[in-house]
């Protein structure tokens, strides 16, 4: 490891997704995990999913993209209105998407019933917050221009707040969301399947008790990625885990120097005039990570002693006169994060990013399962492979669900040339979360070969395969 790295614990995000959707569950409520802070990161879509989350909710067509590319089939709901080009998208790729615009919502009936398909929507109205939402007063007149339509059907009534106009869910206008959404189902003579009562921050009312009868569907992505630290700022819910994601880079400068700078001040890099208060000598160090890369104001280092000074694009000053002991050039230094200095680092190319592999059920047992070709099935007999793998203390077992393999397992694939490899590395990234390779080979090369039609699209995969590490979790 060498740079800035961000490890996302998964087990972490499991247990926080469980905990969300066990407390929703008993109020009646069906959790979507929204991803998008990781950028649609699929491992930590999985995990959610392994945590019970009813579906997965991205603002962002690459990300959603990724997850579908990856496999997931879950119900993915999609946060943010898209452009007219991609409505086609929205119909293709998503189970239900967000809406507040009636052009929008005609180009996607149109596009639907082209298709021959029912696009399902969310119809988003604005209770304060001021970002996305019809205004209450256009409900009545937009749901029956919506009912007037083929291609969509208006699955639920949502709204959203505390994300522009950090306003506050609360009793009274998360009821108002309840009272128009009865009335839409009025318009309709149908039962909608969704009352979306907001993001994490309608866990705190749920806590609380206060949370109005009716709503049966949060979109929570915060709690569950970063355990509710902002969400729950005064009163922490205690079994969620704060450290899912965790930020580290290398100190590449230690020295005691002033804290005042020297000559004559003008403007930073950033075009501000810094004020810097005099506290002496003190001890700097310099991280290799900057503006370039995440929200500095967002950071909280984690080891005692140590103070985030400032940072330009690509230099991180941090204050570690009282730490103990004092880093050494060499060390790496490790933050938590801020959901926006998470956005900004998920984002950064330059920022690693290291899923942590902890599944729970992991039984210890070493399994293998062989799959072979006709070809080579015949050589792994002769070779007695089965047997002299137990003899190593590999249980040799059958799946018929190669779909969901059990942790722990080793596949073993055999052919006669390198399509067998193809086929087997497709299907393992499809089937997990992260995965280690062993590639046997003839030619030590692991070279795509393009010329005969073999070529290795999977290229994505292979990168997959070799960058992600399987680590045993140091603890949350
Ligand atoms: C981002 C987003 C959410 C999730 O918000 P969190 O605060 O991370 O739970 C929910 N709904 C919409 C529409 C969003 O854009």
């Amino acid at each position: 490891m060498s740079g800035p790295q961000v490890a996302i614990d998964l087990g972490c995000i499991e247990r926080n997704a469980r905990t969300v959707v066990d407390r929703c569950a008993l109020s009646g409520i069906k959790v979507f995990g929204v991803t998008k802070g990781t950028c649609g990161m699929p491992q930590v879509a999985r995990a959610m999913l392994r945590g019970g989350v009813a579906g997965i909710a991205e603002s962002r067509f690459e990300n959603i993209r990724r997850l579908r590319d990856s496999g997931i089939n879950a119900p993915i709901m999609l946060l943010r209105s898209p452009p007219m080009a991609r409505v086609e998208e929205v119909v293709r790729t998503v189970d239900i998407s967000l809406q507040s615009e009636l052009a929008t919502i005609r180009e996607l009936s149109r596009i639907a019933a082209r298709m021959g398909r029912v696009h399902d929507i969310m119809l988003m109205i604005d209770l304060g917050d001021l970002r996305e939402g019809i205004w209450p007063n256009d409900l009545v007149p937009t749901v029956e221009q919506i009912l007037a339509l083929k291609g969509v059907r208006i699955a639920g009534i949502g709204t959203n707040l505390g994300c522009f106009g950090a306003i506050m869910p609360t009793e009274e206008n998360l009821g108002q969301l309840v009272a128009h959404a009865y009335k839409a189902e009025r318009l309709s003579g149908a039962r909608l399947d969704w009352i979306s009562g907001g993001a994490s921050s309608s866990l705190t009312l749920l806590l609380e008790g206060l949370l109005p009868a009716g709503i049966n569907n949060l979109r929570v992505g915060e709690a569950i990625l970063q355990g509710g630290v902002e969400t729950f700022r005064e009163t922490p819910w205690a079994e969620l885990e704060p450290d899912a994601c965790r930020l580290t880079s290398d100190i590449i400068e230690v020295k005691l120097k002033p804290s005042r700078p020297i000559g004559q001040s003008g403007y930073d890099a950033f075009g501000n005039q810094p004020v810097f208060p005099d506290e002496r000598d003190r001890l700097r160090a310099i991280a290799n990570i900057g503006r370039e890369d995440v929200l500095i104001e967002g950071l909280t280092p984690i080891a005692k002693g140590v103070r985030v000074l400032g940072a330009s694009s690509d230099h991180l000053l941090l204050d570690v006169t009282d730490a103990d002991p004092p880093p050494a050039v060499g060390d790496r230094v490790a933050f938590r994060m801020s959901y926006g200095a998470m956005l900004l680092a998920m984002t950064s190319e330059y920022v690693e990013k290291a899923p942590m592999h902890d599944v729970e059920d992991f039984s210890g047992r070493k399994m293998v399962q062989i799959t072979a070709e006709p070809a080579a099935a015949g050589i792994l007999a002769r070779e007695a492979t089965g047997a002299r793998l137990e003899a190593m203390n590999f249980d040799v077992v059958e799946l018929a669900d190669i779909e969901r393999p059990p942790s722990g397992l080793v596949r073993l694939t055999a052919g006669s040339d390198r399509r067998i490899a193809h086929k087997a590395l497709t299907m393992t990234a499809r089937a997990t979360h992260s995965f280690g390779l062993i590639w046997i080979d003839s030619i030590a090369a692991l070279m795509p070969e393009g010329e005969d039609g073999i070529d290795l699209p999977e290229r994505s995969v292979l990168a997959r395969a070799r960058t992600m590490p399987i680590r045993p979790k140091p603890g949350c």
